[in-house]
């Protein structure tokens, strides 16, 4: 299932999205350049230097120790009271788990440390694979954190203000004050044109609601980041999670001309169903027929009903079996997770490696239906990443390589609740049923993709040039976005803040283009399972069900490596390629 919300793996992804963020939902940098940057090092240095360099090599692992003497025992304690919160929703329990928070933020805003870390990395007599791994990774992680603590806890004050603005804001249509929630529901059901304007034009009045003060908390963070030496904070943030700017516009770039005519194509399709629907000329669509705010979601086009498979069965045993057939046991994490809708409890899915050292466990709220399937499929997948994880590596590259690394494998596993060879082997539906949903099945998922990664483009390249510059001309700048890759029309003379009104531009900034990363990862995954472990060419009809094979390259290749390796380093080594949107392509579009 295609989903924003930002439902990381590791929930300490989650938990520092505010206070942290350079830091855990971005693990870290500028390899390339710092690894290059070593080995010259390590090849003008003479013999003279080799004491010096174990020195250094002593002083980091002395540090290395001390720190893991601090953080290890706070981690635990962190993300095990933010587990209870969202449990109990208690407000004491969500002050508890604030303050423990703030505590770890703090050991990654020491100066002193920050200080020893740059000495390190500059001495360049850190040479060792996994010393080298682990100082990179910290080093960005205080790297981020280096900001005036003033400045910083003006901009988190500031962010929250921004939020609860978010949070409180109700659509106001005639008499009646809309949640997001009745505000989707009107835009998804109603076929009434004039409804559906009044609807979403009020919904838009959230952006103009913020719109100064996202502009103004850009630039706050374009300060910071410009005060860590970096140009701006996009660049910052894909930096500092170890992302080149330059390669993750060229993969957007490769994309946009993967998908570009297939979208056209597709959309043309949707305008036609749409142009029935509201009983309106094709070009009379706007952009409040689309069945959502932002266009994000596939339009239900493909009438298909999955949920009765799952009706009256208990999706925990099906999932356990799933796992188990490939070699996974998640047994002991089922029993430790909390699963059962209760008052006061978080209502959407996560996993959270307590401790990276076992204790790993999923919340969720389940019904039996295909919703929930795919969630539990896709949250433990997240679960048997962390399990797999070599153990014996240092704590600090106990995590997944990267935070769209872990997303890929979850949403490539979630994707099968709707896959009907998958519901065929797990839940036993005839051949003969299966073909009857299949074709529509395939569509409906082309869709989806489709609609998700056109609108992602929007996202990506909107926010790139807000901090850029936040002083162009915004409105426009989204409009034309829109118009480009997501073949949307902008109503007439429309010139308002309707970017403003995307949350996630300020909860979650720079961060969208991961989702993305994520699926084509998971298109690479499963093409390489499929064709190099299990010597398919059968691309539609795999569910990896009672395959040990394809459990163990997973185990072994993606999940094993943890953090040792670079992002792209991983994937290379695991499928023989760096990422590329060659495959995703092949499954969606092609
Ligand atoms: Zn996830």
């Amino acid at each position: 299932m295609l989903t924003d919300l930002v439902t990381a793996g590791n929930k300490i992804m989650i938990n520092f999205k505010n206070n942290l963020k350079p830091l855990f939902m971005k693990k870290t940098h500028l390899l390339t350049m710092t690894i290059a940057a070593f080995a010259v090092t390590l090849f003008i240095s003479g013999c003279g230097s080799s004491n010096k360099n174990e020195k250094t090599v002593k002083e980091f692992q002395e540090f290395l120790k001390a720190y893991e003497a601090k953080v290890i025992p706070l981690f635990h304690d962190v993300n095990l009271a933010s587990w209870n919160a969202q449990i109990s929703g208690k407000d004491a329990d969500y002050k508890k788990s604030a303050d423990l928070q703030y505590q770890f933020s703090m050991i990654y805003s020491n100066k002193d440390d920050f200080a020893k870390l740059k000495k390190f990395k500059e001495s360049g007599a850190i040479t060792d694979s996994i010393l080298s791994r682990e100082l990179i990774i910290l080093y960005n992680a205080y790297c981020g954190n280096q900001y005036d603590t003033t400045k910083l806890k003006k901009i988190i004050d500031f962010e929250s203000g921004i939020e609860k603005k978010f949070n409180t804001f109700r659509a106001v249509v005639g008499k009646d004050s809309l949640t997001d929630n009745q505000v989707d529901d009107i835009l998804l059901k109603s076929t009434d044109s004039k409804k559906l304007e009044e609807t979403w034009l009020a919904s838009k009045k959230a952006g103009k609601n913020v719109a100064e003060d996202v502009i103004k908390l850009v630039k706050m963070r374009n300060e910071e980041a410009k005060a860590l030496g970096y140009s701006n904070y996009q660049e910052m943030s894909l930096k500092l999670s170890e992302q080149d700017p330059k390669e993750i516009e060229k993969l957007f770039d490769q994309l946009d001309s993967l998908t570009k005519d297939a979208f056209a194509k597709l959309k043309d399709e949707v305008d036609e169903y749409y142009a029935k629907r509201y009983n309106i000329k094709k070009e009379d669509l706007m952009p409040w027929h689309y069945q959502n705010r932002f266009f994000q979601d596939a339009p239900k086009i493909y009438d298909i009903d999955f949920d009765k498979y799952y009706k009256g069965k208990d999706i925990v045993k099906i999932v356990e079996a799933y796992y188990k057939s490939m070699g996974m046991d998640i047994t002991e994490m089922a029993k430790k997770s909390d699963l059962l809708e209760k008052p006061g409890k978080y209502q959407h899915a996560q996993c959270s490696d307590i401790d990276k050292d076992g204790d790993i466990r999923v919340m969720a709220s389940i019904k039996d239906d295909e919703y929930w399937m795919g969630t539990l499929l896709h949250e433990f997948g997240h679960a048997v990443y962390d399990k797999y994880i070599d153990r014996s590596m240092p704590f600090t590259l106990r995590d997944p390589a990267h935070t769209f690394t872990t997303e890929a494998v979850a949403e490539m596993f979630g994707r099968f609740s709707s896959n009907p060879q998958w519901i065929k082997d797990m839940i036993g539906i005839s051949d003969k049923e299966k073909a009857e949903v299949e074709d529509k099945v395939n569509k409906n998922l082309r869709l989806q993709q489709l609609v998700f990664s056109r609108w992602s483009q929007v996202m990506y390249r909107f926010e790139k040039a807000l901090y850029e510059n936040p002083d162009q001309d915004l409105n426009k700048l989204w409009w034309d976005l829109v118009e480009k890759y997501q073949l949307m029309k902008r109503p007439k003379d429309r010139n308002e803040p309707d970017w403003a009104s995307k949350i996630h531009l300020v909860t979650v900034p720079c961060y969208y283009h991961n989702y993305l990363l994520g699926e084509l990862l998971a298109s690479q995954m499963y093409y390489y399972v499929t064709e190099k472990v299990l010597k398919s060419t059968d691309f539609k009809n795999q569910s990896f069900a009672n395959k040990p094979e394809a459990g163990k390259f997973f185990m072994e290749k993606i999940f094993k490596p943890g953090a040792k390796y670079y992002w792209d380093d991983m994937i290379e080594k695991a499928t023989g390629e760096k990422l590329t949107a060659k495959y995703y392509a092949k499954q969606f579009v092609n």
